[in-house]
């Protein structure tokens, strides 16, 4: 489906990670609707949108009306082909990280292809390690390394502001050099979920994860495979690998049975 650059605004979710202050959930609404994006996602709030949320989101109370709450983030993000994880902090998790304004050209220049979504954590501590790896970028908004933190709404700004730009940029240019992303088709994030889970099975059937050393493995073959981006017929590809190596293991008992007999 052809969409045009306005549109493509349409296919960016702002999600809100368990987000305390309904004073932050109405900023951010009305930080999205000056820059022409609507659609905001609450993962488990922690309190639920009131009339605080409603009476700072100003002329943006629609958007917090039409809020979608989702109980996980798994569910806020599962069609989305990306996903990118807003934070403040460096962590120890190393993980590739986008500039504020690289961060607004990737999601434009996706969201002509489909679904993608930007996730802000919470007021207090951000992003867990495992919501962050769920994210193929982390974006990190320049500041002040001595104090980097922003507030909630002012970076859902700060990051809208920055998809707005792109857009406009985008739209001044002609067609032909619009859509660099066009012939590669990602797989959503449920799809790339469902993957690791096959993968971390397998590995554990082949004992090759031990169960009770769990380590650090699945978690640096995550990396691993957000780096490199499989297109949906390379995971097709992978799963395949995986299904092969399942089929074998079960055969086995089947095989030495038949050896002995
Ligand atoms: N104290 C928390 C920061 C929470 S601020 C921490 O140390 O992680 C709430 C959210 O705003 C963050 O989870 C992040 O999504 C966003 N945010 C704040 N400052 C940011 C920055 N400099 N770059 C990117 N996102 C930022």
């Amino acid at each position: 489906m052809t969409i045009n650059n306005f549109s493509c605004l349409d296919r960016v979710r702002i999600v809100l990670v368990e987000t305390s202050h309904t004073g932050n959930m109405g900023s951010a609404a009305r930080a999205m609707k000056t820059m022409g994006i609507s659609d905001l996602y609450l993962v488990n709030p922690i309190v639920k949108p009131d009339s605080q949320a409603i009476s700072l989101a100003a002329g943006a109370s629609d958007i917090i009306k039409n809020a979608t709450i989702t109980r996980s983030l798994d569910e806020a993000i599962g069609d989305c082909r990306l996903v990118i994880g807003a934070s403040a902090r460096s962590r120890s998790l190393q993980w590739p990280v986008l500039a504020s304004r690289a961060c607004g050209e990737k999601i434009v220049s996706e969201a002509y292809e489909g679904q993608v979504a930007l996730v802000f954590g919470r007021e207090r501590v951000g992003l867990t390690n495992d919501e962050l790896q769920k994210c193929h970028y982390h974006v990190a908004i320049s500041a002040n390394p001595e104090y980097s933190s922003l507030n909630l709404a002012m970076s859902v700004q700060i990051l809208t502001y920055e998809i707005r730009m792109a857009m406009l940029a985008r739209s001044s240019q002609p067609d032909h050099f619009m859509s660099p992303e066009k012939a590669r088709e990602y797989p959503q994030s449920e799809e790339l979920e469902r993957f690791y889970e096959h993968l971390e099975k397998t590995l554990i059937n082949t004992q090759f994860i031990k169960t009770n050393h769990p380590g650090q493995v699945i978690n640096r073959l995550r990396r691993l495979y957000t780096r490199a981006r499989p297109e949906v017929q390379e995971l097709n590809i992978l799963r395949g690998m995986l299904s092969s190596i399942d089929r074998q293991l079960a055969d086995k008992p089947t095989h030495s049975n038949s050896l002995n007999d």
